[in-house]
């Protein structure tokens, strides 16, 4: 499909986009650059003959693009899913830093709202059920003032007003602390990522919230400081659905 890029690329140049140069004819002028248009509407076929490009000259010494725009290239390769991106540990090209890079996983985020959910469940049941107790019971004990069929009953008054003051006593913490919980999983647009720690290689995960990016953690296998770095990619052909990506950086390895 070599030919049929090129072909592409003489339309486009025909079309006054600027014009694809060729290499060997510029050699001297130094590493030049494919013109794939705007990032957003670049197909695929084009970003991975840019990137490669891209790649080889960055290894050869002659970087053809800056990090930013090379990051970009790769971050749109990697929403189509193109076979060219690598996701072990690499070097920053600018930063001279080692990173992995980190997906999104729905699944955890899911988990941890649903055992929120639980306790929250839990908590309210504290509350509500020695109410709905005592009122049941005082609905009895008015419909049945005969005391024949209710005659041993397994709380007096007192102790079922008690049991509603214990009820609430322990529910209403836990089901306040659980709404606070889930109302920060909401507000925090919380992304639970997982990615691989560029220091050891064991799997990583962290819970990051869309306002504390970028988020600090330390790998729980070799306690190396990493850093998660998110971006958020608005859908253009389904809006309001989201495409998380994000690395891993390497701070600091672990002192041995
Ligand atoms: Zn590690």
């Amino acid at each position: 499909s070599g030919a049929n890029i090129s072909d592409q690329f003489s339309r486009w140049s025909a079309a006054a986009v600027p014009a694809v140069i060729n290499h060997s004819r510029l050699r001297a002028e130094g590493p030049s650059c494919l013109f794939v248009g705007p990032l957003e509407t670049a197909t695929q076929e084009n970003l991975e003959a840019l990137y490669r490009q891209a790649r080889k000259a960055y290894y050869s010494g002659q970087p053809l693009i800056v990090d930013d725009m090379f990051d970009r290239v790769e971050l749109k390769l990697r929403s189509y899913g193109s076979k060219y991106v690598v996701k072990y540990p690499r070097c920053s090209l600018r930063r001279h830093s080692t990173y992995a890079d980190a997906e999104e996983d729905p699944s955890q985020v899911f988990a941890l709202s649903s055992v929120w959910l639980l306790i929250l469940g839990f908590g309210t049941s504290a509350c509500l059920v020695p109410v709905a107790y005592a009122i049941t019971r005082a609905y009895r004990d008015a419909f049945n003032s005969s005391g024949v069929f209710y005659a041993v009953e397994l709380f007096s008054p007192l102790s079922c007003m008690l049991f509603v003051l214990f009820g609430a006593m322990v529910g209403y913490p836990i089901a306040s602390a659980s709404v606070g919980a889930l109302r920060g999983l909401w507000v925090n647009d919380l992304v639970a990522l997982k990615g691989i720690c560029p220091h050891c290689g064991e799997e990583v995960y962290a819970f990051v919230g869309s306002k504390q990016w970028p988020h600090r953690v330390e790998c729980h296998v070799c306690k190396s400081s990493l850093e998660f770095r998110t971006k958020v990619v608005e859908s253009v052909s389904a809006p309001g659905k989201r495409w998380v990506y994000g690395r891993v950086y390497l701070i600091r390895a672990a002192k041995r």
